[in-house]
Order: C-alpha cells, then structure tokens, then sequence
C-alpha cells in the first residue's frame, strides 16, 4: 500500500515529520527541537542547514515506520513564514543565518518607508503593513549587510523556508514557493500574478533571485532519489497559519480559527476576494488551487504560549505551563491584576513594536495565582480586541475553531468562550496545521478529489465551550484591560 502522507512541518522552535493516514490518523512523529540564535536584542537567527538536516532525518525516520518511500503517496509540507533564507544556487549552502520572522532589525527601515508615505501602497497591493515580520526587508537587510549575499550575483536564491525545503528535497531543482507563502513576503501583489515589479524594485531585490510561485497543491516536485531510496512526489505547501486554516476546515467564507502557540494567530476565511482592512488586519492568500486564490484576513499577536514560557523560565512563577489552569483555577477571579503582554511589543490590531510589557493592580493580596490567572486572561482580551477589529472591518465571527500547544488548558478555552460571548471549537486532534498540509498533499496527490472532501475524509471529534459568563463580569474585565492597556 502506498497511501501513508508524509508532513513536514518546519516550526520557529522545532522541526517535525508526521505520518498520516488517509482517514487522518496520525501514524508517527518525529520531532528535533531547533537552535534559536539571538546576536543582539530584536535579532532572532536560525541555522538554515540545520533547519535542513533536521528536516532531513525526521523524514527519514517517519519513511522508515511507513517502511519505505513505496509506503508514501505523497509530502505535504508546512512551515514557520516569513522567515528568510539565502543560499547559493549552485553549490546549495546557505550565505549566512536565516533571519527569522521575529526578527525586528529593520524596524528603522520600516520607519523610513512608513515617513515616506509607502505604507498605503504597500497595504492596498499586499494586504500587509510595513512592518520587519515580512520578508521583503529581511532580504533588503542581506543584500545591503552581507557582502557574501551580494557577490553572489546570479546564483544568489532567496526563500522562504518552505521554498529552502524543497530545493533541498528536489536536490536542488526546483526552486519554487507556494501562493500563501509568497504572501507574506511583501513582494507580491494578493491578485497579481508572479512578483510585483515596483516591489522588487522598492526593496532592490532582483525578481530572478526569487522562487516560481505555485499552486498549494498538485504535482509541486519529486525528491531526489537518493534521499529517501525512491523519489517522492511532493503534492501540498502551505504557511503554517494558512494549513491550520485548512486543517480546521475553514473552507468556506467567514469560518475563523485561532491558533494558540508561541504566538496566536487567527484567521477568517474572506473567500475569492482579499478584503482590504481599515483596522489594521492583515489580508492574505489562504491557498491557491489551479491559479485560483482564496483568502483570508488576519490578527497576529505575537506573544501567547511564550508568556507562559517567560512565566515559568525568566519569572520562576509556574513549574510547567500547564500548571497554569490549576493555579488559574485556584482563586475566584484576577484580584484586580491585568498584564499586557507586550514582550515584544504589541501586534494586531495595535503594532506597536516599542511596547512593552505591564503588570497592574498588584497589592498585599495578590498570589502568584492571581498573577498566573492575568497571564491567562490576557489571552482572551487580546483576542477580544482583535474580534472588534474584525467586526469593524466587516467580519463577524459565528463561532471560533482553537487549535495550538495552548489551548490543551480547558480554562483558557472556557475564559476564551466568555470574554468573546461565542462557542468555541476545539477539535480532538490538535495537529491542525499538519493535518492542513496532509490535507493538501492527498488532494495534490489525487486521494481525495478536493479541500471539501479530505476535510470530511479526514475530520476530527469537537470539544464545544459555551459562553457563560454574566454580562456585567464581562465588562468588568474588558474595562480592566483597556485601563491597563492605555498605560501601555
Ligand atoms: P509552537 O508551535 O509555536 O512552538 P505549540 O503550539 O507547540 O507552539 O504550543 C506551545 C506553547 O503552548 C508553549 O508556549 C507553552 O507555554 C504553551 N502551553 C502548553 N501547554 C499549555 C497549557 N496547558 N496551558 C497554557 N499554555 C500551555
């Protein structure tokens, strides 16, 4: 039988190979934690040839339990956006680190371009803001400080990290990206074809150094032989946040998922249009099928899961996070304290990358619980905010599909459910963003014919939360929040 999928997915903080079944069964992972790299304050590096070789020996062990590339129809493979990676064409390797998405160093740069008036132009042709999270910058920065980078010339490429992926895969014949990916790098135009000129020209970036743009799904590449015994079709691609999407089935307009990991990501489905937001949102392609775009529109918050992290590693106020939903649980409500999370500065719908973050209304009474329980709540008001300015742009949630690392924390759902007066979601099976790029690979390899039916080929057991919270308690917290967060 040659039906296992094989997923790649390729995370800020590790590197993962998952096996599926065509019912979406998860039958193996494999997992490498990955070096995170941090020069100076806001810079955040990754080794992109570890990124490969990790990438590498996750595959071969999950080939391994399917016992051998016969046993896989197809890679799917899914990955951390924006991040970006310069390697040389002809010998392979990489030219320096990858800068990652968190990356702020061209915060100034985006500064500049924001004074000089770009910004609209930007926004109106990308659905993006100028912002140092996307790539375009990122590689300006190479070029301009990396003088390996520039004497390249012709053999200089540039990628994402999936487009890094499968250049190593194909052995380094197929240089490509899919549509969701190149979304996010600024150099695209939502509904244009292939790279914006006047983009390329704005951040000098040659369009030849760029990968092809192509569709989510279909015949993407092959491996090269000698990597896994037999070549491999490689059928799905897709960013992370846009296979969650997939993954949660939100394939029809105005369905929403929020992913709560190191950061929380939520997107709704717009539909064949990209919607241009006046509040600050994000608009992005969620998949391309056949040259045809669907897409979506976004909040990022940067930092979620990650402040549990910082709770338990740099505070020493948790054990472990998921100690945090009987702490939260330990005390009737927040005794007065609100924290706003803006480690590294505040996302959607505010960007303000200079933020920082805010502890308010400690006194004599307050516990470490009291403390852990603000950290959670945050989550839900941060998402509340971005609820508003979805609404505001025209978007109103029906109800809201969780998924992520976090959202293990029952709690956390239920606050969730309450603060945005909606049911919340959670599905049993967690995996969403490699159950998106399984989802993606078995259509591109023709198991299932479309999104529709390997989402209901491959669906998920559903945990609901209602909202039970009184109204009046709800205002309580929101006019906690918005006085916190003024002081910001
Ligand atoms: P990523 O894919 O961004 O690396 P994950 O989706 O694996 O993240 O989620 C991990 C994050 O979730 C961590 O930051 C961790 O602190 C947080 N987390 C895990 N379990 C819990 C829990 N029970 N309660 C709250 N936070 C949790």
């Amino acid at each position: 039988m040659t039906d296992f999928i094989l997923v790649i997915d390729e995370g800020t903080t590790s590197t993962r190979a998952m096996l599926f079944q065509p019912d979406g069964t998860i039958a193996g992972t494999a997992q490498r934690p990955l070096s995170q790299h941090y020069p100076s304050p806001g810079q955040v590096e990754h080794d992109a040839a570890e990124i490969w070789d990790s990438s590498l020996a996750v595959a071969r062990e999950m080939v391994g339990k399917a016992g051998g590339a016969k046993a896989i129809a197809a890679i799917g493979i899914t990955n951390q956006r924006e991040t970006v990676v310069a390697w040389d064409r002809s010998t392979g390797q990489p030219i320096g680190t990858a800068l990652v998405w968190q990356d702020r160093r061209t915060a100034s740069r985006c500064q500049e371009l924001v004074a000089a008036r770009l910004e609209p132009m930007i926004q109106q042709r990308t659905g993006l803001l100028l912002d140092p999270y996307f790539s375009a910058t990122k590689m300006e920065w190479m070029l301009v400080n990396r003088p390996d980078v520039r004497a390249a010339g012709d053999k200089l490429a540039f990628g994402t990290v999936d487009s890094w992926l499968l250049w190593k895969l194909t052995g380094g014949t197929t240089h490509a990206t899919d549509a969701s990916n190149a979304s996010r790098t600024m150099l695209m135009a939502l509904d244009g074809n292939g790279w914006d000129r006047q983009l390329c020209e704005q951040f000098h970036i040659e369009a030849a150094s760029l990968p092809a743009i192509v569709d989510c799904h279909g015949p993407i590449g092959e491996t090269e032989p000698s990597l896994f015994g037999l070549a491999i079709p490689i059928c799905g691609m897709a960013g992370d946040q846009q296979a969650a999407t997939i993954g949660q089935g939100c394939l029809g307009a105005g369905h929403t998922k929020a992913t709560f990991g190191t950061g929380a990501f939520v997107l709704t489905n717009s539909g064949e249009r990209p919607l241009h937001s006046s509040n600050r949102l994000l608009s992005t392609v969620l998949c391309q099928e056949a040259g045809q775009r669907s897409y979506a529109l976004e909040g990022s918050i940067f930092v979620a899961g990650s402040l549990m992290q910082w709770l338990r590693d740099s505070a020493n106020l948790l054990v472990s996070a998921p100690e945090s939903e009987a702490l939260a649980r330990s005390v009737p409500d927040n005794g007065g304290v609100y924290m706003v999370p803006a480690l590294s500065g505040l996302g959607a719908p505010h960007w303000r990358p200079e933020a920082r973050g805010l502890i308010q209304g400690i006194s004599f009474a307050t516990t470490r619980a009291h403390l852990v329980r603000a950290a959670l709540e945050a989550q839900a008001h941060q998402i509340y905010d971005l609820m508003k300015a979805f609404e505001a742009d025209g978007v109103k949630w029906e109800r809201l599909r969780i998924d992520g690392g976090m959202v293990a924390n029952d709690w956390l759902a239920q606050d969730l459910a309450d603060m945005l007066d909606l049911v919340v979601e959670r599905p049993s099976m967690l995996e969403t963003t490699a159950l998106g790029a399984a989802m993606l690979a078995a259509v591109g390899a023709g198991i299932h014919a479309d999104l529709p039916a390997a989402a209901a080929a491959m669906d998920s057991d559903v945990t609901c939360f209602e909202p039970k919270m009184p109204p009046a308690e709800r205002e309580r917290r929101l006019a906690g929040w918005r006085d916190a967060l003024r002081r910001v």
